[in-house]
């Protein structure tokens, strides 16, 4: 075939950059909230995540989703799922780097917020946050993983047998028996057909052994990461609602009942399985206190929020890496995009949203370090239904920044873009976080306390923020129809939180635009309309990875 025409004007793959150290804004986090041998602590993770091997692993494992067996050749039931080689390389990857249960390695009788490390919960934060922007999908059983862990704690024998392998830096896959695992998957089975938010509606029955365990009846409409060794599930006794354990394989090694009816065909999140399972006579054994189940699992929820935050800052931050790279070498009408004012502006208005996003999420992780439980539980759930929402805002317009290429496949943007809305669906949809955000603040003066002892270290700084604060205040003190107003009273919170964040630690330009946009309303409903004069090329700088 001839020569038709030259390629020009294509922009080189983006790799060899290091989406840990390389960002700014997450390594000034890291640095803040732990200390600089942290950060240097992820230098291989950051490296191997702007690798080509790893952006193949996430294609790989998105273009080879999982296969359901529920059934060996000769008939008998095996449950089982199968995964592309490449899910297993992410999996290993992120085990190995202690993104899963490692933060807590301490003695099982500590206190839960006790890690080992005193950074130990943000060195994961800041190696998740760089990590997953390969692949989100095996973030959810990494998540869970380390969300199992707090909550098993309400069972100490229970805790005593499988924390170790829930904290180990180490990935078996297959289903054997977990006592002998070098590394433990962690699950949770909470949702029902009949209803997802509101658990209490779960008709699961559990009925008592005699030795000591339960035997579960019933079903859950989604649980994902169904290869996983142990699931925290939610299931009824007399008292009420329940949590136990189910173990995927019993300690005789026979397998438990788990059957699995059908792998979800999902919009995104293509690479992890999500399943809907039905359970007869399985064996499950209690975790805390009787018809106390909602109680003990919002320990595992608490933290599977944070990391809700955590993948949607990585994700906004993964489009704007693509957008800023594409457009700094890309070309049209005779120059640069990325030195064209008004793409400037998209760009400028994108690296706000994910420097916010980032700051906020590595806080609520040096949180947890510290055992600042009053605050996590505000700030957490607010961050949860705030960043959450921003990020398909933010993920469709860095696609757009990529033009058409960004709407094919081969670009990796329509991953993202369908990735997107699920941190604000699952561990409570958004308007089930709002309305706990409202909860949060009226069963614990002590949470608002905290939240606003944050604000406050940059009041005065900028009388935006101190009218923004005042806005709150005034919202809070209105009773009438707060139900109807959750959602602005969160999303004010996080505004406020982000603000004294970025005030206090982020360059002048990115907290004054921050302040400017979303708190002085000077701003329009769409990214990419900053005011005139905003210092669009000192932000979109400042948020470029640096090549290898
Ligand atoms: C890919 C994927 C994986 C998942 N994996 C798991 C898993 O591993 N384990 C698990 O237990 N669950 C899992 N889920 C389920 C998920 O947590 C639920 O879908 C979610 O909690 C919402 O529950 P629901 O779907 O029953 O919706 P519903 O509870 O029916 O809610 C529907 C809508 O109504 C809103 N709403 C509910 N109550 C109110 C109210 N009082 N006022 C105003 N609005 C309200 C909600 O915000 C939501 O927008 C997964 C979901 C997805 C999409």
């Amino acid at each position: 075939m001839g020569v038709t025409h030259e390629v020009t004007n294509q922009v080189p793959r983006l790799v060899g950059h290091d989406p840990i150290a390389g960002d700014a804004a997450l390594a000034e986090a890291c640095v803040r909230h732990a200390d600089v041998a942290t950060l240097d602590s992820l230098k291989a993770l950051g490296a191997l995540a702007g690798s080509e091997q790893a952006q193949e692993w996430g294609r790989l494992s998105n273009e080879n989703p999982p296969r359901l067996r529920t059934h060996d050749r000769y008939g008998h039931r095996v449950d089982e799922v199968e995964f592309h080689p490449a899910w297993h390389d992410l999996m290993r990857t992120a085990f190995e780097h202690g993104l899963a249960g490692a933060p807590w390695t301490a003695v099982p009788s500590a206190h839960p917020a006790t890690p080992a490390e005193p950074h130990a919960h943000v060195r994961r934060a800041v190696g998740y946050l760089g990590w997953t922007q390969v692949e989100m999908g095996h973030g959810c059983p990494v998540t869970m993983t380390y969300a199992a862990v707090p909550a098993l704690r309400a069972a100490p024998e229970l805790a005593e047998r499988y924390e170790p392998g829930l904290t180990a830096t180490a990935y078996e896959f297959g289903l054997t028996e977990p006592s002998g695992k070098r590394g433990l998957v962690a699950g949770m089975g909470m949702t029902e057909k009949q209803g997802g938010s509101d658990v209490r509606a779960n008709t699961t029955r559990a009925v008592p052994n005699a030795d000591g365990s339960h035997a579960l009846t019933g079903h859950k409409w989604f649980t994902s990461a169904p290869m996983s060794d142990l699931f925290l599930v939610l299931a009824q006794l007399p008292e009420g609602v329940s949590c136990f354990l189910v173990p995927r394989v019993l300690p005789d090694g026979t397998r438990n009942v788990f059957r699995l009816q059908r792998l979800k065909d999902k919009l995104g999140d293509r690479a992890n399985a999500s399943s809907e399972v039905e359970f007869e006579g399985t064996t499950a054994w209690l975790v805390g206190e009787p018809g106390r189940g909602v109680p003990t699992i919002i320990e595992m929820v608490a933290t599977t929020r944070l990391d809700c935050v955590l993948g949607s800052a990585a994700t906004i931050r993964a489009a704007l890496t693509q957008a800023v790279h594409h457009a700094r070498h890309r070309r049209a009408f005779g120059a640069l995009l990325a030195d064209q004012p008004l793409m400037q502006n998209v760009l400028a208005d994108l690296a706000v949203e994910s420097e916010a996003a980032t700051a906020l999420a590595v806080r609520l992780a040096a949180a947890v370090d510290a055992g600042e439980s009053d605050f996590l539980r505000l700030a957490g759930a607010a961050a949860k239904f705030w960043v959450c929402k921003r990020t398909p805002t933010a993920v469709a317009e860095a696609l757009e920044v990529l033009g058409g290429n960004g709407y094919v496949e081969e670009s990796g943007m329509p991953r993202l873009y369908r990735q997107a809305p699920l941190n604000s669906i699952w561990e409570g949809s958004g308007n089930v976080i709002a309305l706990d955000v409202l909860r949060a603040m009226s069963r614990s003066s002590t949470a608002l306390a905290a939240v606003r002892a944050e604000v406050d270290l940059a009041r005065g700084a900028d009388d935006r923020l101190d009218a923004a604060v005042g806005r709150l205040a005034a919202e809070l003190a209105d009773p009438g129809q707060l139900p109807v107003r959750a959602r602005r009273i969160a999303g004010l919170l996080t505004l406020c939180l982000q603000a004294s964040l970025l005030l206090r630690h982020a360059p002048a330009e990115v907290a004054d635009t921050f302040c400017a946009t979303r708190l002085a309303g000077d701003w329009g409903a769409v990214l990419g309309t900053l005011p005139g004069g905003a210092p669009v090329g000192a932000i979109v700088d400042r948020s470029a990875i640096p090549p290898a």
